[in-house]
């Protein structure tokens, strides 16, 4: 993977920030998979959350089994930040970009690994209640959370902030990636 041309491709993103961590670096607590079992209306109810995407330590030995981590960190503004629906309607463009920085990634003869934000919505409702396999494992990305890590001291490395105060609505995908080619 060539770095230089790789942070090219990600200056055209809009992008608030990135970042290069390795994947030791990230904080993976038990805290926050708590947190997904008893506030999370979602625990239980799709493949992309827990317990669906596997034990906490088999999702952190995924993470750790990668080389590399890009964190990408994009903000958006919604209408009025207490209203859940406007506030959601702002993460469809987190995700196109961070489709695109994956493809960049891939492009580059990475191979990758995704986690990005809250549940996954491709589908109207998750085959995952139904009891039937993912209809897309292939685009699906777990959340962040499900894997049981914690962003704050990561975003804090970066300089980044949850809130950036009145209806700034603040999203971070990790892209876990393995270089496949390593160049200079
Ligand atoms: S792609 Fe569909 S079936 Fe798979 S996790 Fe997402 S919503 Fe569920």
């Amino acid at each position: 993977m060539n770095q230089k041309q790789l942070e090219k491709q990600l200056a055209s993103l809009p992008l608030l920030a990135y970042g290069f961590l390795e994947p030791g670096e990230l904080d993976f607590t038990p805290r926050v998979r708590a947190v997904c079992a008893g506030e999370c209306p979602m625990y239980g109810k799709t493949w992309a959350c827990p317990p669906a995407v596997g034990s906490e330590e088999r999702c952190r030995e995924r993470c750790l089994s990668y080389a590399g981590c890009l964190m990408l960190c994009t903000v958006g503004e919604a209408g009025d930040i207490t209203d859940m629906a406007q506030t959601l309607a702002t993460r469809e463009a987190h995700e196109a970009i961070t489709e695109q920085a994956g493809r960049f990634l891939r492009s580059q003869g990475a191979e990758i690994f995704i986690l990005s934000c809250r549940s996954c919505t491709l589908c109207p409702s998750c085959e995952y209640e139904a009891g039937r396999p993912c209809a897309h494992p292939d685009k699906m990305h777990p959340c962040v959370e499900s894997h049981g890590i914690n962003l704050i001291p990561a975003m804090e490395k970066l300089g980044l902030a949850f809130s950036y105060g009145g209806n700034v609505v603040t999203w971070v995908s990790l892209i876990f990636y393995n270089d496949e080619e390593e160049h200079v």
